[in-house]
């Protein structure tokens, strides 16, 4: 390989944007392909073949030891969450954020903290672009407004380390808010431009699960009957329905408002819809950020915070401190009172996000060799110790392999247009039938064996 266009042949491409971003030559845009996903179209006859590309690439490559180390420098003790000081469940004291924000309000409140401390000069945002509802736009905010633009989760693949190139231009200091790939590539890129380091303040992390690709956006406009252009605005999830954990809005126009509950919206054809690639991450803790973040979905969590008088359909986030800088930070915010904490047990963060789903990446690595597709390379195996090594447990315990198969086909089908027309037409109810079917199949096995989950990793 000379540049990254082999890693779009094959499926390990995650939209980050980094060899955009450090092209020396500029010869790599970012650009829609028949999938529903950002990727690299790279100018051949201007292409040196540098391969700085591939060095910040966390598509096809990523170490996961020697990461660990050179960030935390020591392997992490919680295979599930990954290294780690301290975890809350928290939200934001401001009311104007907390009514706007995706979760807590959690990034936004560290950011205009850091902001009005002058700690920072600005930091890299995502948004939708304002006429253009469907497109991600990545930015530098410098002022709370512009911070709060980009407030709200955007479940698609956003090329946010394309800022790079504009990001070492600058003078100053800068958090970013990324997703795990984007921030594997930060990681990755400040190895290849040292002077990247010296840019960054704080790295955010949005725990993440993976994203839709964009083919899914026609699918919610058929179901409203709208057409993609007429739309204007557009947020998969808002609180302004029926509060938090939020549905999908859309708004046309002429200003006719658009609500779709969250399981037919995102719930139940998540899975079905999701980029390939991102069945091939074990990083859904954002393991390599200072500060980790997401909803927080901890029943335990929900009971007590609620019996304290806190009404949760605003919003509650959950975070993970992971180093110092991101605790001295966390620490000011909290004595600040600009948020309200609760000390929250890390197994409960870990296995509402991360450990099945690590345990899965061993499934669909296995589906992609099946179909001659690449598969990372993370220098390590997640499995699951207490049925050891076993084959059929480590493959039955997360999804089925029906299930991973399923997965692939629906994302390699996507680029036929009359396969969208027919998925189109397909009721999102039978995704969510699915789903809980095979749910059933797996703790109907699990019961019988009694196989918990206890990640161990190995070095590959
Ligand atoms: C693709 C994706 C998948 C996620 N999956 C999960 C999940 O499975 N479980 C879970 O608990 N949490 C998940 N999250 C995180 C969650 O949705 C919230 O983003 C998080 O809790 C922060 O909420 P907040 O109220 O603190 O953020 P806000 O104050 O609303 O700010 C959100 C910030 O996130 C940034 N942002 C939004 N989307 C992107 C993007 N695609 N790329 C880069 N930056 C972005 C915005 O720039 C903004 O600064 C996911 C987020 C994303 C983007």
């Amino acid at each position: 390989m000379k540049n990254v266009s082999k890693i779009v042949e094959q499926f390990l491409c995650t939209s980050c944007g980094a060899c955009c971003g450090a092209c020396p030559k500029r010869c790599i845009e970012m650009k829609l392909n028949e999938y529903g996903i950002y990727v690299p179209e790279i100018e051949e006859a201007i292409c040196n073949e540098c391969e700085l590309c591939l060095c910040v690439c966390p598509g096809y490559e990523f170490n996961y030891i020697e990461y660990q180390k050179r960030i935390f420098g020591k392997l992490p003790e919680h295979i599930g969450l990954g290294n780690y000081r301290e975890a809350y469940a928290c939200y934001t004291q401001d009311r104007d954020i907390l009514s706007k924000c995706q979760s807590g309000g959690f990034v936004s409140t560290i950011i205009i903290h850091c902001l009005e401390k002058k700690l920072i000069d600005g930091a890299v945002v995502s948004k939708w672009k304002e006429n253009s509802p469907f497109e991600p736009e990545t930015y530098i905010a410098r002022t709370r407004q512009q911070v709060l633009d980009a407030v709200g989760s955007k479940y698609n693949p956003v090329p946010a380390a394309q800022i790079i190139q504009e990001l070492l231009k600058q003078k100053g200091k800068y958090i970013f808010v990324g997703t795990s790939c984007q921030i594997q590539a930060m990681r990755k890129t400040e190895k290849a431009f040292p002077k990247l380091k010296d840019k960054i303040f704080l790295y955010i992390g949005l725990h993440c699960l993976g994203v839709f690709t964009y083919h899914f956006h026609d699918q919610m406009c058929y179901k409203i009957r709208k057409n993609k252009k007429d739309i204007k605005y557009f947020r998969h999830r808002s609180k302004e329905w029926r509060g938090w954990p939020c549905d999908m809005r859309m708004k046309d126009k002429e200003g006719e408002v658009f609500d779709i509950d969250a399981k037919k919206s995102r719930l139940n054809p998540r899975p079905f819809f999701t980029a390939w690639r991102c069945q091939l991450c074990f990083d859904k803790a954002n393991e390599f950020s200072d500060v980790s973040c997401g909803d927080c979905r901890m029943p335990k969590m929900h009971k007590k915070i609620s019996a304290e008088g806190y009404d949760l359909k605003r919003g509650l986030s959950e975070f993970v401190v992971r180093t110092q800088r991101g605790e001295k930070i966390i620490n000011d915010v909290i004595n600040q009172k600009k948020i309200k904490v609760w000390k929250a047990d890390p197994n409960d963060i870990a296995s509402s996000i991360g450990l099945e789903k690590k345990l899965g990446v061993s499934v669909f690595r296995k589906i992609a060799l099946c179909f001659s597709k690449g598969r990372p390379e993370y220098g390590v195996l997640f499995y699951n110790s207490r049925c050891k090594q076993s084959l059929i447990w480590n493959l039955l315990t997360p999804w089925t392999i029906i299930g991973s198969l399923l997965y692939y086909l629906f994302y390699k089908f996507s680029r036929f247009a009359f396969f969208r027309r027919f998925m189109k037409i397909v009721p999102h109810s039978i995704f969510g039938i699915v789903q809980k079917y095979l749910k059933r199949v797996i703790l109907w096995m699990r019961f019988k064996k009694n196989v918990d989950i206890v990640l161990k990793i190995t070095e590959r």
